[in-house]
């Protein structure tokens, strides 16, 4: 399918609206992005025609719903090139993915003085678990840095693996600098040297075509409702062998073999990662959300949004006292920047006069605003339905922050 950038936004009810008297501008899709309406729709038609609990009814909605649940993972898994869709466990978002991930795989296979190593470039996300682990098992969590320009540095990376990486955790894409970590280089350095490697790729699935197998990392998770999907739903995709090995991580209902008074065996994965009533509707409508970007195209997403991550580049550099943080080669969904005359959270404020949604703040990224000796930076992203003159308005918008504090 062609992709008519007029056609696709019009999908998007919530764009259709002003915000301080303006249209509105959403230039923050990376924090969270906006539902089609056939998400909207999906969810909604659940909520009324289909609903009740999964895994657990003999009748006929419970058999409905149970069907449109588990007809995700094969979304999913095809989405992102799994295997199969066994290997595709359902979370509530890629924190939970990444918790999940530590306890079962971290717990299981680290020990004291073992290292994970991170990049500074990371969301707290896939940082703050593996000091929780190493609280758990006294591992350590090491993090190599980037360039000044946010490039990933090969060399300074393998530098900092050493005999007892056992773990190599990385972003797939940056959600502050944008920069693309070339994660099948990084899984095979992972495999070499006995470690494994986790991709956060919250900012990778929404902005690139994936395909696990040919990356060749073992786990990769990510949130829904930055792929257009809800909140409350996200993905945990490993491997099939890895996860046969792996103990649960929550227990209760639906996770279970056979349970006694006194012992409990459990499920095959993926349920057995899946304790409890799921969010069954939120992950319908991440179906939904699948379906849209696979309508869309990935490479016809992914060509939009370089076209607008080029001319938004290209509009605020004219822009006075503007510093771009993070301009790698290899960049996608997100540009970051400082502007000389006022405080991010000021220029935040001041443009959301002009309708302008734009995120400012450390990002979940304190490691790397301290690499950069910054408190915080403003940050623009964008998403399928971005338009040029979104950066257009963003653009005037700045420069009258510039004039406010000039
Ligand atoms: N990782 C990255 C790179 C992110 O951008 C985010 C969200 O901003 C997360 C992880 C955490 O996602 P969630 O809060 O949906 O679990």
């Amino acid at each position: 399918m062609g992709f008519d950038a007029t056609v696709v936004r019009a999908q998007f009810p919530i764009l259709d609206q002003q915000v301080n008297g303006k249209p509105l501008v959403y230039l923050d899709s990376a924090a969270s992005a906006q539902k089609p309406q056939m998400v909207l729709d999906t969810m909604s038609s659940a909520y009324s025609q289909t609903y009740a609990n999964v895994h657990r009814g003999l009748h006929y909605l419970s058999e409905a719903s149970t069907d449109a649940y588990e007809a995700v993972r094969g979304k999913v898994a095809h989405l992102i090139g799994a295997r199969s869709e066994k290997e595709i466990v359902f979370t509530s978002g890629a924190t939970m993915a990444l918790n999940l991930i530590a306890h079962c795989y971290g717990n299981t296979n680290l020990g004291e003085g073992d290292e994970v190593l991170i990049s500074v470039a990371d969301h707290h996300a896939n940082i703050v678990p593996w000091h929780l682990l190493g609280g758990r098992v006294g591992s350590k969590t090491v993090a190599a840095p980037v360039d000044a320009d946010g490039s990933f540095n090969m060399e300074q990376f393998k530098a900092h693996i050493t005999p007892r990486t056992k773990i190599i955790s990385v972003p797939h894409v940056s959600n502050v600098l944008g920069t693309v970590f070339p994660i099948a280089a990084i899984a095979a350095l992972a495999h070499e040297n006995g470690a494994i490697c986790i991709v956060d790729g919250c900012q990778g699935v929404t902005h690139l075509p994936v395909n696990v197998t040919d990356l060749g990392c073992d786990f990769y998770v990510f949130s829904g409702h930055k792929l257009y999907g809800p909140s409350g739903i996200g993905v945990c995709w490993g491997r099939s062998e890895i996860w046969a090995g792996l103990p649960p991580f929550l227990g209760g209902g639906d996770m279970i073999d056979d349970v006694k008074t006194d012992r409990s065996t459990y499920a095959e994965p993926p349920l057995r990662f899946e304790a409890g009533t799921p969010p069954i509707v939120e992950c319908i409508g991440l179906g939904a959300a699948v379906d849209f970007v696979q309508q869309i195209g990935m490479a016809n997403l992914r060509d939009h949004e370089m076209d607008m991550l080029r001319y938004g580049h290209q509009r605020l550099a004219s822009v006075q006292g503007l510093n771009f943080i993070g301009m790698a080669a290899d960049k996608s969904g997100v540009i970051s920047f400082t502007l000389d005359a006022a405080h991010p959270h000021d220029i935040s404020t001041l443009i959301d006069q002009d309708g302008v949604a734009i995120r400012a703040g450390h990002h979940c990224a304190q490691p790397l605003m301290k690499f950069y000796g910054l408190g915080s930076t403003a940050r623009a992203s964008v998403g399928v339905y971005t338009q040029e003159s979104d950066f257009d308005v963003l653009a005037e918008a700045l420069e009258k922050v510039n004039r406010i504090f000039g």
